[in-house]
């Protein structure tokens, strides 16, 4: 078989990379996906917010990739979810989102946009720089559970419309310059290629790129807790801003710590990655708990001798895993200040009862690096000025949480890579974070060919 351009993956960056193709170019355009089809993507369990995982059913694979077809929470702003200026200036940043949000919006996203009102964002803003700390305001369009598919079905049929041709339910196991190979031995001839495989794949890039000499950089990975209040502590924040961000620059090490994942009347759950524990956080359409969850991270970038961020975010949840007897660590925030371990007695006391119970009252600094626990306390402390009774000593330190990046590939600014006609795009090359942001790449690794093919 024969193409001019294969892309692997129909996440958001390879959708949106044929699109970009297929409305500015009549370049025989072919999207593989190990998935299946919108409609065959079901998941059998409740539908979470933005940081949950799925994995036994579909909902890392196939057409529309990863998270679309969960909550579908659009970030509008080109440095969430990664950051588009690292390849273009920040005014085509700004008009990559905007062209994105565009495409959602032709395809049925909801025309609501949750801004919040001018005049509480920069009371809050005023209010978190008093103390140091960068609140973040997002505009988001939730394209939502219900609708998610329907946007994606809709996508897909007008990319095929233009003659975008999908093969689903294959993996592709191999590509070099002009080549790609499917799992079933088929070769396909193809003059450029764009790899987007997502997180899922992001393991088989990384092979990939080894062998055909493409440099790959680990990338900094975000080490923490989450902490789990009642859901009054946060409300008055929520109202401002359904998933509020904050930066905060620690006062000893002058660390990045960051509040992300807010779950507001959500729970508490364990992620297990093979033989190590973690906690992530989600919440649920019909069940609603008394507190809310944020995961608070401390951003660690490595370099010599250790680059290895991946290795070094097991090693710390691993130790984590021992010392929780296989199970996450809880811990009150006021026994961690003290130095003490918690118990079951002392947690039960408390007035935040914890949604996640399969887990172990500990002590998080027998399990946590040093530098990485006083950035947490520290800045709590800071976030408490914000959002009062965060740092409480009643507020549940659940540990550890690691989030982890795919790494880096090298590309140029048209995300081509030392191969030549090879381009990458998306999570799974390390290039965004996001819904939003891995679209846009997708974008601009489609008009990297465009320019090549004269088109721009
Ligand atoms: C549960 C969940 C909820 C999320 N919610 C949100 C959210 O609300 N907002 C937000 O901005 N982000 C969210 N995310 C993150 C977001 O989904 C990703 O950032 C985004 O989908 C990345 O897009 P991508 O195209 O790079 O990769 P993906 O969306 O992961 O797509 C990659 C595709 O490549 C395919 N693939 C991989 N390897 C191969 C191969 N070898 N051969 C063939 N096909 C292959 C996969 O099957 C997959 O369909 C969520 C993630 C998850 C897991």
């Amino acid at each position: 078989m024969k193409t001019d351009v294969v892309i692997v993956g129909a996440g958001p960056a390879g959708m949106f990379a044929a699109h970009e193709l297929a409305t500015k170019s009549n370049l025989k355009i072919t999207v593989i996906d190990w998935g299946p089809d919108v409609a065959k993507r079901k998941c059998p369990a409740m539908i979470y917010s933005y940081c949950s995982k799925c994995s036994p059913c579909k909902i890392m694979c196939g057409v529309g990739g990863a998270g679309t077809l969960s909550s579908g929470l659009l970030n509008l702003r080109p440095d969430i979810g990664g950051n588009l200026e690292e390849f273009v200036s920040r005014d085509e940043a700004w008009e990559l989102v905007k062209e994105v949000d565009k495409v959602f919006l032709k395809y049925g996203a909801p025309s609501k946009i949750y801004r919040a009102n001018t005049d509480q964002v920069e009371s809050l803003m005023r209010k978190a720089a008093a103390v140091g700390i960068e609140f973040v305001p997002i505009p988001q369009r939730h394209i939502g559970t219900d609708n998610a598919p329907k946007v994606i079905a809709e996508f897909k049929k007008a990319l095929e419309q233009v003659n975008v041709k999908f093969i689903l339910g294959m993996k592709v196991v191999d590509f070099k310059k002009g080549e790609v190979k499917l799992e079933n031995g088929q070769k396909i001839q193809t003059k450029y290629i764009i790899v987007a495989p997502g997180r899922i794949g992001a393991q088989w890039l990384q092979e990939q790129a080894k062998k055909l000499g493409i440099k790959t950089h680990p990338q900094p990975i975000d080490i923490g807790v989450r902490v789990e209040v009642p859901a009054v502590v946060m409300e008055p924040v929520i109202k401002i801003a359904k998933d509020p961000k904050f930066r905060v620059y620690t006062k000893t090490f002058d660390d990045l710590t960051r509040v992300f994942c807010v779950n507001y009347r959500g729970f508490v759950v364990q992620e297990v990655y093979g033989d190590i524990v973690g906690v992530n956080g989600h919440t649920l359409i019909k069940q609603k708990s008394e507190n809310a969850n944020f995961a608070f991270l401390v951003r660690v970038e490595l370099t010599e001798p250790l680059e290895d961020t991946t290795a070094y975010g097991f090693s710390i949840a691993k130790l984590a895993t021992t010392i929780g007897g296989g199970k996450p660590i809880l811990q009150r925030l006021g026994d961690l200040k003290k130095g003490r371990r918690s118990t079951w007695s002392r947690i039960d006391r408390s007035n935040v009862k914890p949604t996640l119970r399969d887990v172990t009252p500990g002590d998080v600094a027998m399990a946590l690096p040093h530098r990485i626990v006083t950035d947490i306390l520290e800045g709590l402390e800071k976030l408490d000025y914000v959002m009062p009774g965060v740092a409480s000593s009643s507020a549940l330190i659940y540990a550890p949480e690691i989030k982890f990046y795919a790494n880096r590939v090298e590309v140029n600014e048209n995300l081509e890579t030392s191969v030549e006609n090879i381009f990458v795009a998306g999570d799974g090359a390390g290039l965004s974070r996001g819904i939003v942001t891995a679209a846009a790449t997708g974008i601009l690794a489609a008009r990297g060919i465009l320019r090549k093919e004269g088109k721009l």
